[in-house]
């Protein structure tokens, strides 16, 4: 039944590989765990993540100065846009007979609350999304488990 897959060159793909990568880092991330090492939760309180992952040691604003407001701006964007889907869902659903004005409150009532709402899966999703793109490497660890909270790691490209 697997006769194919023996076939099958041993390296992958590079693109399936990166794929295959980047959903492990955003499952990850959908449950709250640490993007790097998958098993420290990185949740604090709902509104607050760890500085630290609890099991390898990363930062999750990878020592970052103004990852922290990436952050807060990814999971802005993105609460905002599944606002959107939902009112855009439930206008087609009720079509031709949307209650207007319920749908009004109701969706300024979700724009309101759904930063809040979304706050620790924006910002996982957000390192999971750096991670994917910058790979943590073990020279980073290093700093990551060394350096002091009120550290900032500089920038490579500055
Ligand atoms: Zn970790």
């Amino acid at each position: 039944m697997n006769a194919h897959v023996a076939t099958m060159p041993a390296h992958k793909d590079p693109a399936e590989a990166s794929v295959g990568r980047g959903t492990t880092l955003y499952l990850r991330a959908l449950r709250l765990r640490c993007p790097h090492c998958g098993e420290g939760h990185i949740k604090g309180s709902w509104m607050k993540m760890k500085r630290n992952c609890p099991v390898c040691g990363l930062r999750t604003e990878r020592g970052e100065e103004d990852f922290f407001l990436g952050a807060m701006m990814f999971n802005l964007v993105l609460a905002e846009f599944l606002v959107v889907l939902a009112v855009v869902g439930a206008t087609i659903a009720l079509w031709p007979d949307v209650p207007w004005n319920v749908l009004t409150w109701v969706s300024l009532g979700l724009a309101m609350i759904a930063p809040f709402l979304f706050y620790p899966f924006g910002h996982a999703i957000w390192l999971a999304s750096d991670i994917l793109i910058r790979p943590v490497s073990g020279e980073e660890m290093e700093w990551h488990r060394t350096h002091g909270p009120d550290e900032h790691r500089k920038h490579r490209d500055r």
